[in-house]
């Protein structure tokens, strides 16, 4: 298992990123652990891995305080959709929240942050392929949307994260990701997922989330 899946795959990011002039010098891996027991969470943080990713606040709060007890480097990333009564939990256990994707969570985390000593850091998504049945902000109020995180709720935008539709290529959605971050001066770019790392690395990912390629197919 991920003994034997990682060292590959690092492989695979290293090539990747020499064969573009796009690519950023530093990937980060976020292992995506939804669903994955603690055996197996121990055993990508023996291989190696400092980051994670969670889709779901619950289940992190099962999960994760004790890992993040024993492990203190690790980085805990929120990457599935935040509802607004979560917001406080959310604050208090991840270091990185993925998918503000909307003004009134933006509200609401900027009201958690006030009320809390912790400070996550926080990236925007952007429903690039204006899906109905995905989360995140359309492009074409990208701008707009960041702005006010920003300059008005003075929130600690770092970044922009997308997930693409299935069974279509990837790259012109990455390509939309990047140009956003870009043109708002924002440094991390969240995208590429376990079918498409490679793609997303030579279009200038800062941070890939990895499942199914390091854990084997979900339960
Ligand atoms: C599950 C998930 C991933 C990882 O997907 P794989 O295809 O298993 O690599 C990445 N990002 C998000 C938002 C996810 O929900």
């Amino acid at each position: 298992m991920l003994t034997a899946t990682f060292p590959p795959i690092l492989t695979r990011i290293h090539r990747a990123q020499a064969s573009s002039s796009l690519a950023s010098d530093h990937i980060r891996l976020v292992a995506a652990s939804k669903g994955q027991g603690l055996s197996q969470v121990e055993a990508a943080i023996a291989a190696g891995i400092t980051a994670f990713g969670e889709n779901r606040v619950q289940e992190a709060e099962h999960k994760w305080p004790a890992l993040k007890a024993a492990h203190p480097a690790i980085r805990l990333h929120l990457i599935g959709p935040l509802q607004t009564n979560k917001v406080a939990d959310a604050v208090a256990l991840f270091d990185v929240i993925e998918t503000v994707d909307r003004p009134k969570l933006a509200l609401a985390l900027s009201e958690a942050l006030m009320r809390q000593a912790k400070h996550p850091t926080l990236y925007i998504q952007v429903n690039t392929g204006e899906e109905s049945q995905k989360s995140g902000i359309a492009p074409k109020e990208a701008d707009d949307f960041i702005r006010y995180c920003r300059d008005t709720l003075h929130l600690p935008i770092r970044g922009v994260m997308c997930v693409p539709p299935v069974d279509f290529p990837t790259a012109p959605h990455f390509a939309l990701l990047r140009a956003i971050a870009l043109r708002n001066g924002l440094e991390e770019c969240s995208m590429g997922m376990s079918e498409d790392f490679e793609t997303a690395i030579r279009m200038g990912a800062t941070e890939i989330r990895l499942g199914r390629i390091l854990f084997g197919e979900r339960a």
